[in-house]
């Protein structure tokens, strides 16, 4: 029998591992977005009750090894995961997507919080937020002067001066230009999300001349073992069960 594996995800990273756990390991969702029905591996939903609870979930179901694979702006679950390990003795894996570095012809304007995006976006008034729902929360406050796009995944009426695009990536480089003319937007509003799936708005964005408020990321804990791509951790899961098997 293999060590019990928990897997925290939400991201398409994180289901790509699961899609390759057995039945005795378990995948994690916050509940945000789609609960996939396909896994071998069992599936559960909901936070556990911060890191306390999280600590007697790794006691109580036996947990040998925790991996961290949440969004890199997912700061609190990393933050419990790493806590709640130190607490049990559980190792802490953690798989930490590389943050996108601009190229030539970039206009990046890198900013932290909600407060700074508001004013690097102020001197614009077509904006589009690629950045999840956060905008939701500031529908009511779109200053006179804006339209603001929110694509995000969630469905929302938005009003007169805000539209909601309820859309899930990965976008293509095809969709992202036809979608920027569109709206004519005169700035994006992005993370630092990293990975191929939503990299085609930033070099489209080049393309076009447009500015990028770029939301940087929060720090994170580190982690015994860290990987750059899903085959590290699949190759790094497999070496793992291989000496579980030859003990
Ligand atoms: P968070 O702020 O780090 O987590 C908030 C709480 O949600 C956690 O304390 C935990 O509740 C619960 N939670 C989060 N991930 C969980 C998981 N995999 N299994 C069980 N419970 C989980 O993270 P977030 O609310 O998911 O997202 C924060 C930011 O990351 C947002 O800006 C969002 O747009 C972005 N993002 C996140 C994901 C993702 O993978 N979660 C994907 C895309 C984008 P308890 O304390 O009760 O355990």
């Amino acid at each position: 029998m293999s060590a019990r594996v928990l897997l925290l995800g939400g991201t398409g990273d994180a289901l790509q591992i699961a899609r390759a756990l057995g039945s005795e390991h378990v995948y994690s969702l916050a509940g945000l977005g789609r609960v996939p029905a396909d896994l071998s591996c069992a599936v559960r939903v909901g936070g556990f009750g911060g890191a306390q609870g999280l600590a007697h979930y790794l006691a109580d179901e036996d947990i040998a090894l925790l991996l961290d694979a949440t969004h890199p702006y997912a700061a609190q679950i990393s933050a419990n995961a790493a806590n709640a390990c130190e607490q049990t003795g559980v190792p802490y894996w953690a798989l930490r997507r590389a943050p996108w570095q601009p190229q030539p012809g970039d206009d990046w304007r890198n900013v932290s919080g909600w407060a700074s995006v508001i004013e690097a976006i102020q001197p614009y008034t077509r904006v589009l937020f690629t950045l999840g729902r956060e905008p939701l929360a500031h529908l009511g406050e779109v200053p006179e002067h804006q339209h603001w796009t929110v694509r995000c995944l969630d469905a929302h009426p938005g009003h007169a001066r805000a539209k909601v695009i309820d859309a899930r990536g990965p976008f293509t480089h095809e969709g992202e230009r036809a979608l920027f003319e569109a709206g004519r937007y005169d700035v994006i509003v992005s993370k630092n999300s990293g990975g191929a799936a939503t990299e085609a708005k930033l070099a489209v964005a080049r393309d076009m001349g447009l500015p990028v408020v770029m939301m940087q990321r929060p720090s994170l804990p580190p982690a015994q073992r860290e990987f750059a791509s899903v085959q590290h951790v699949l190759d790094a899961l497999a070496t793992l069960n291989q000496r579980n098997i030859d003990a």
